[in-house]
């Protein structure tokens, strides 16, 4: 994998829930490359453990722990173990979230007659369980980490938390309601952080990628058969770049956000990797 640039992340300790996706592990990869020592938590740890071992293989610093980002007990635990085998977290990555079909109805625009239809998934079907599987997943998600690896941060001279955003936070995307709350919440919550802990050395910022093809929104991009669904030409009809994003370029923002020699008086800030989607009207 190739860095854009090098920053001095020399014996910091970087924390990344979420780290067994896609893109979650690609940043894993690249602060290892910069020094840093990693920790990758994940509710799934088979795949925090094979990303941890593919980037200690290369010669870095990591190890995959297990960790549900909903179950304070289960971050403690994390925690005790990232202090003894690492030492104490100078950098939190929240990287858990994601969608849920539940949340999400079957059409973009509500017709008359939908409501007779058994087969539509309406607005009015969503389901209560999956909407807020939704919310706590994206927004409890971020708070519980922070509030148990931002104690090991508030005495530092210089320590830096990184929200997951989305395209969804600046304005709602058709069919996923709670998804596109949920991430403004995140964005919302990061402003409210970057000011509650500004008298500490922790600044609090946010990426919020644009459209990535990735496992989890595989089935919203393409047909079974690999083929683009109408959806997708509608994202790139959007995206002035006309092309979905490369993991790889979140890179940029997410060392530059971290690295406290370029980012220094940076805090409360989301910075949209959309290839211009958040900036088109469309016309
Ligand atoms: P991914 O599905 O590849 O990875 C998400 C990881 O989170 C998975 O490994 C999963 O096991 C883990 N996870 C789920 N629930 C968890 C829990 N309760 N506790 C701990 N871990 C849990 O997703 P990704 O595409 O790499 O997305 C990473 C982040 O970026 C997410 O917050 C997502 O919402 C956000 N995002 C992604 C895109 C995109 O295009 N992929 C766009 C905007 C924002």
């Amino acid at each position: 994998m190739k860095i854009p640039f090098q920053v001095n992340l020399e014996n910091k300790v970087v924390v990344i829930t979420g780290a067994g996706g896609v893109l979650c592990s690609m940043m894993a990869e690249a602060v290892a490359m910069c020094g840093a020592k990693v920790a990758l938590l994940d509710r799934n740890v088979q795949a925090a453990q094979a990303n941890a071992d593919a980037i200690a293989a290369k010669g870095y610093i990591a190890k995959g722990y297990e960790a549900n980002v909903l179950e304070k007990e289960s971050l403690e635990v994390a925690h005790k173990a990232i202090l003894s085998d690492l030492g104490s977290c100078d950098i939190l990555i929240n990287g858990a979230g994601g969608n849920n079909p539940k949340a999400t109805t079957d059409k973009e625009y509500f017709e008359i007659g939908d409501l007779e239809n058994s087969d539509i998934k309406s607005f009015f079907d969503l389901d209560q369980a999956g909407v807020e599987f939704v919310f706590n997943l994206n927004f409890i998600g971020t708070l519980l980490p922070t509030q148990e690896f931002a104690k090991d941060m508030v005495l530092k001279k210089h320590a830096s938390i990184l929200n997951i955003s989305s395209m969804n936070a600046y304005t709602p995307l058709t069919k996923i309601p709670a998804y596109s709350g949920a991430k403004s919440a995140i964005s919302n919550f990061t402003q409210w952080l970057a000011v509650h802990f500004s008298k500490t050395g922790i600044r609090v910022n946010a990426i919020a990628p644009g459209f990535f093809a990735t496992k989890q929104n595989q089935a919203l991009l393409f047909n079974e058969d690999g083929t683009p669904t109408p959806r997708t030409g509608k994202i790139l009809e959007a995206t002035p770049m006309r092309r979905f994003g490369e993991a790889e370029e979140l890179l940029g923002s997410v060392l530059f956000l971290l690295n406290d020699e370029a980012s220094s008086f940076i805090t409360g800030v989301c910075i949209p990797i959309d290839g211009g989607f958040s900036a088109y009207a469309g016309v």
